[in-house]
């Protein structure tokens, strides 16, 4: 696909206690939103930006990321739904299924569906305009629940979203960022990245402000789950193949208060 050198519009929508969908605005002052959780907050963003919604990517099956469909099908009769062929399944209306890596041309921008198994199997990042959509995959400085695949599974997922360009700008699903830096403090204490980003996203959201998004940069940077081959935190797990060393971590995450 070709990456347009600029990065397009991205208007972040608050939706339900903590997640977010997005508009990326397109051309013809048309957009595309990113996992509609709810209908009403991306239709008054729709309004308020002046936009025509042009089509639909969802990033996994879940609820919490499709759950506006119905209402948004219901109000425009025809909705253009885009997720990965085994997710697409499990998601209700017709849904255009598509396959590992596939391009997407819709309202003048380019995407790539990154198939990124384990949090669900059919989960996708969508990859364009200079962003990536990472819904429950990649979260800042963290990863999601291990729901559909194994460990392995998802940290090759991990592994291929950092593999892209570091000023790729990250868009996920939840607000979960403040909580994610203190499990990283824990994981790499001497990481000051990751002290300082806390301090940021802590005054971020004191101010009422979203934290997304990052770049891939500050996510290799600070987000244990892309460090599990640093001396710091393999040090901890002696013998341990890389994969062991994720699980670890990833099981340390959900015991985490
Ligand atoms: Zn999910
Ligand atoms: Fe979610």
């Amino acid at each position: 696909m070709s990456e347009p050198k600029h990065g397009a519009r991205v208007l972040v929508v608050p939706c339900l206690a903590d997640n977010y969908a997005y508009l990326v605005v397109g051309d013809r002052g048309r957009a595309v939103v990113v996992d509609p959780s709810e209908a009403a907050p991306v239709e008054r963003a729709l309004e308020t930006a002046g936009l025509e919604l042009a089509a639909v990517l969802c990033t996994h099956h879940h609820w919490d990321h499709v759950g506006g469909l119905a209402e948004l099908r219901a109000r425009r009769g025809v909705l253009e739904v885009y997720a990965h062929a085994i997710d697409a399944a499990r998601i209700d209306g017709a849904v255009h299924e598509l396959g590992d890596d596939e391009p997407l041309c819709v309202a003048g921008l380019d995407f790539a569906a990154l198939h990124v198994p384990g949090h669900t199997l059919g989960a996708v990042a969508w990859f364009g305009a200079g962003a990536v959509f990472t819904g429950d995959t990649l979260f800042l400085a963290g990863c999601g629940r291990l729901f559909e695949g194994p460990a392995a599974m998802m940290r090759a997922s991990l592994e291929r979203l950092a593999a892209l360009d570091g000023d790729t700008r990250v868009y996920c699903g939840h607000e979960y960022t403040v909580a994610n830096l203190r499990f990283a403090a824990t994981v790499e204490p001497e990481n000051h990245a990751v002290a300082a980003r806390l301090e940021r996203a802590l005054a971020a959201r004191a101010s009422g402000r979203a934290t997304v998004p990052a770049t891939l940069a500050e996510e290799r940077a600070t987000n244990p789950f892309l460090r599990c081959d640093e001396p710091e935190i393999r040090r901890r797990f002696a013998g341990a193949t890389l994969d062991e060393v994720f699980a670890e971590v990833r099981a340390a995450k959900d015991r985490f208060k």
